[in-house]
């Protein structure tokens, strides 16, 4: 169902007044972590003053540790909805488990499907059931045929509205968190009619070169990135040293921008 043989024309996710997969360039921006009402609240006005378009937040946060910060949960959520409603962004969060899929449904615009649960089938045939866009992450050691497959779960549930993402795979450099296989996005647009979203943050996981990846992103041909931005990173309860501070996030949009009207 999501291959380009199927189906040759582009999906295009419609959400309220905004258009993804279409001629427009999209980027979701925001805190790895909502943290408090000062620091999502600060974000969502900096981010949209740089021209995003959507607030990213996580609320529900799958950790490597189990003594790292797990989120605010529910009370992140209602912090994404006040934004949501102070700034007029759409926001995405993640869904981490089904338990959790009402309440996110609830408060957020388009549901994360994380790294870690790409081949979690049963929340993939949950968001299946469910008529909300779903932004899915390809998984950590995944390829792009498995990427699609998950994908299929969801579109095989009724679900069309899926948005595929390159987020970074694990290979044998460690000098970068991940390797960012820009490679993936012309590929999964030949092979698909789904938009594809890139996360520069997660790809390369060093704040300073983040930038040179969400200009990469753009110039690829992907119908947007997803890239995290905090009031304060060194400060930052999760991914502080890849997430870029307001000024970086304005300068590098600049350039994105530029980019983007180029192509
Ligand atoms: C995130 O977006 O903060 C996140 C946890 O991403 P991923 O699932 O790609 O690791
Ligand atoms: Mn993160």
């Amino acid at each position: 169902l999501v291959s380009r043989e199927v189906k040759p024309d582009n999906t295009v996710v419609q959400l309220g007044g905004l258009t993804l997969g279409g001629a427009a360039f999209h980027v979701i921006a925001g805190p790895c972590s909502v943290e408090s009402r000062e620091q999502i609240l600060s974000t969502a006005h900096a981010v949209k003053k740089a021209g995003a378009t959507m607030l990213r937040g996580g609320a529900f946060k799958p950790r490597t540790s189990p003594y790292e910060f797990q989120g605010l949960k529910g009370d992140g959520l209602a912090l994404l909805a006040e934004a949501r409603k102070e700034t007029g962004l759409l926001v995405t969060t993640e869904v981490k488990d089904t338990a959790t899929l009402d309440a996110v449904c609830e408060h957020t615009d388009i549901l994360q499907i994380g790294a870690r649960n790409m081949q979690n089938f049963s929340l993939l045939e949950a968001v299946g059931e469910r008529r909300k866009p779903v932004l899915l992450k390809r998984g950590i050691s995944a390829t792009i045929k498995e990427l699609l497959m998950a994908a299929e779960y969801i579109v095989a549930r009724g679900n069309t509205q899926v948005i595929l993402c390159e987020r970074g795979i694990r290979t044998f450099e460690t000098m970068t968190r991940n390797t960012l296989d820009l490679n993936a996005v012309p590929m999964l647009k030949q092979l698909s009619h789904l938009p594809v979203f890139v996360d520069p943050s997660h790809g390369i996981g060093v704040r300073k070169a983040v930038p040179a990846m969400m200009r990469a992103a753009t110039a690829v041909g992907a119908d947007g990135i997803i890239v995290e931005v905090h009031p304060n990173p060194p400060c930052a309860k999760s991914d502080g040293f890849q997430s870029l501070d307001f000024p970086e996030f304005e300068k590098a949009m600049h350039e994105v921008r530029a980019i983007a009207q180029a192509m």
